[in-house]
C-alpha cells in the first residue's frame, strides 16, 4: 500500500510502500511521554521503502535493557515522525500512524505492554463522542447495541410509579 505523510507545520514529508497489516498500538510508559498521549501506534516499515524529505532531529531514548533507539521528530513543531535503530543503518522505520495521511485505513493487528495501558481505556467507547468541540452534537454515548436515551415502551422501570 503506498501513503504519504507530513508533520504538522509541513517542513518534513515522506512517501512509503507499507503493509498495512503490520499496525502495532504501544501502551509502554515512554509512547505515553513522548507522544503526551494516552497510547502510540506505529507501522513498521523497511528502512528502503521509505522516502523522508526534509531533516528531522533524532532523539536517542536508552531502555533499562541499554538497548537505544532513534526518536525522530520535526525540529520546528515537534510532530513525531518514527523510531529506527540507533547503531549502523537504519533497517526498519517504525512510522507514527498519525502522521500518516491514510491513517484511517491503517488498523492495528496487536498491542503491546498492556500492563502500563490505561486502566480506562476499555471503557472509553461509553464517554460521549462530540463530531467536534464540545460545543457540537454527540455523536455516540455508548456501545454498539446501547441506546441511552430511547427505552422501548413498557421497559423503563425507573418511572414506574
Ligand atoms: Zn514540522
Ligand atoms: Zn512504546
Amino acid at each position: 500500500m503506498h501513503i504519504t505523510g507530513k508533520c504538522h507545520c509541513g517542513a518534513i514529508s515522506f512517501t512509503a510502500t507499507v503493509d498495512p497489516k503490520r499496525v502495532l498500538v504501544c501502551h509502554c510508559a515512554d509512547c505515553q511521554t513522548f507522544s503526551g498521549a494516552p497510547f502510540r501506534a506505529v507501522l513498521p516499515t523497511p528502512a528502503g521503502d521509505v522516502v523522508m524529505s526534509g531533516a528531522a532531529k533524532h532523539y536517542v531514548k536508552v531502555a533499562e535493557s541499554g538497548n537505544k533507539r532513534v526518536q525522530a521528530f520535526c525540529p520546528d513543531c515537534g510532530t513525531q515522525l518514527y523510531a529506527t535503530e540507533a547503531d549502523g543503518a537504519p533497517k526498519v522505520i517504525n512510522l507514527r500512524l498519525g502522521c500518516i495521511d491514510q491513517r484511517d485505513q491503517l488498523v492495528p493487528v496487536a498491542q503491546i505492554w498492556g500492563e502500563s495501558a490505561m486502566p480506562w481505556l476499555a471503557s472509553l467507547q461509553d464517554v460521549p463522542l462530540h463530531g467536534k468541540g464540545l460545543a457540537s452534537p454527540v455523536m455516540s454515548t455508548g456501545g454498539s447495541d446501547r441506546a441511552p436515551s430511547v427505552a422501548a415502551p413498557g421497559t423503563s422501570p425507573r418511572t414506574s410509579p
